[in-house]
Order: C-alpha cells, then sequence, then structure tokens
C-alpha cells in the first residue's frame, strides 16, 4: 500500500462517519438489547500505525462511538481496516501474514523486513528517522500476534468465502492446497491456525485480483473482512 491510498481512506473514512446517523450493528455489544437505533456519542481521535511505501507510519484518525438508550454505555464502531484494539491498519500486516504462511524459508524475522531485489532493510518508524540512536522498525513480534488473530477467525473467512464463490461458482478456491510447511509449527492446534492463514491469504488474493489498485479501497468499503 502506498501513504496516498492510506491518507485517501482515512479521510474517505473520516466523511463517511461525519454525518453517519446509524450505527453498523442492531443488538448492543454491552448488554443483551436490540434498540435498533443508537446515538451518536462522539468522534474520537486515535493514533494508529500504517505500512505504507516500505516505512511505519504514525497518524491521527478518528473512531466513531454511539451509545446505548437501553443501558446507557457506549461503544466504538471500526471500520473495516482496522480490528478493534489494533494498532496496525489490517491490510499491510495481514500481507506480512501470508508472506510468512506462503514461503517456506521465510521466519517471522525475515518477513518483517522489506526487501526490493538484493537489498534488505528495517521497516523504520518515519518520524525516528532523524533520530538515528533510536529509530524504531516494524516487530516481527507483530506478525507472530496477527497469525494467532486471523487464525482464529473462521466464521469470517466462511463468509468471505461464501460470498466470492457466490460470484463465481467455479472458483478453483476450495481445491487450493492450505499446507505450510512443517517447520513452521510443532503442534497440531498451531499447524491449524497457520493453514487458516494460508487460506485467508488465498480467499484475499482472489478477492484483490480484479481489482485495480484504485478501487480496490471502494471494493473492500462494502465488507468487514478482519
Ligand atoms: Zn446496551
Amino acid at each position: 500500500m502506498n501513504l496516498k491510498n492510506v491518507h485517501r481512506l482515512l479521510l474517505e473514512h473520516r466523511a463517511k462517519i461525519k454525518s453517519k446517523i446509524e450505527a453498523d450493528v442492531k443488538k448492543c455489544p454491552k448488554c443483551p438489547a436490540t434498540p435498533g437505533m443508537f446515538k451518536r456519542h462522539e468522534m474520537k481521535a486515535r493514533k494508529i500505525r500504517a505500512i505504507a511505501d516500505g516505512l511505519v507510519y504514525i497518524l491521527l484518525m478518528y473512531l466513531l462511538r454511539w451509545k446505548c438508550p437501553i443501558c446507557n454505555r457506549s461503544f466504538t464502531e471500526y471500520p473495516w481496516f482496522l480490528g478493534p484494539h489494533k494498532r496496525y491498519m489490517s491490510l499491510p500486516v495481514v500481507e506480512k501474514v501470508f508472506q510468512y504462511v506462503n514461503e517456506e524459508k521465510t521466519d517471522y524475522r525475515r518477513a518483517a523486513i522489506e526487501q526490493s531485489g538484493e537489498e534488505k532493510k528495517p521497516i523504520w518508524y518515519e518520524q525516528d528517522l532523524d533520530k538515528p540512536d533510536d529509530v524504531r522498525a516494524f516487530a516481527h513480534t507483530t506478525i507472530y500476534r496477527w497469525t494467532g488473530y486471523l487464525g482464529s477467525r473462521e466464521k469470517e473467512l466462511a463468509a468471505l468465502t461464501k460470498n466470492l464463490m457466490g460470484k463465481n461458482p467455479y472458483s478453483e478456491l476450495p481445491y487450493l492446497p492450505a499446507k505450510v510447511s512443517p517447520r513452521k509449527y510443532h503442534s497440531e492446534k498451531r499447524k491449524k491456525l497457520l493453514e487458516l492463514c494460508k487460506r485467508w491469504g488465498q480467499a484475499f488474493s482472489l478477492f484483490c485480483s480484479d481489482c485495480k489498485e484504485k478501487n480496490i479501497i471502494l471494493r473492500f468499503a462494502t465488507h468487514k473482512l478482519f
């Protein structure tokens, strides 16, 4: 992803929530009630991290909060590109997870660096570049945590797969091998989790395959993926 698209995504999101009068959910996430309508509570500024053009950028975005008329508690609504309580914008980190599960010799540390041709370099924090003694970089542990996060989202993957098969019933998606190199796991549980990450990768690639860079954002915006 490039920085221009990230900025555009955040601007589009801000414009969308500015005029939003209805929450995405009907059921209150904080109590058993289904009031259908929630009261707009606030737009809260939040710092997020995004990998763009080979660097980590810390950017400000806005999240919409709603209040339940029954229990009077408020909750945050997240856009498709940011998981609840996640610091990183999903898409570029998810690409790193796919790289890790797909490439036999790639471990977490290798997946966390940027490689163009022969050149390899850490993904530095852009705002630290002018302080050479204390430059932070994208951490490989983030990829590890995200394999756990994606690998536990079986229901969401099933929904995306169903959606894709509906559009193209002859797709080879269900027949693609989900095998992951045995070097990457020591337990059956971990194996299943990584295989699910690989399935995510295949579904994601198919979803993007006919999108041009400029309209990926719009196409994704209608789906809650992660
Ligand atoms: Zn409630």
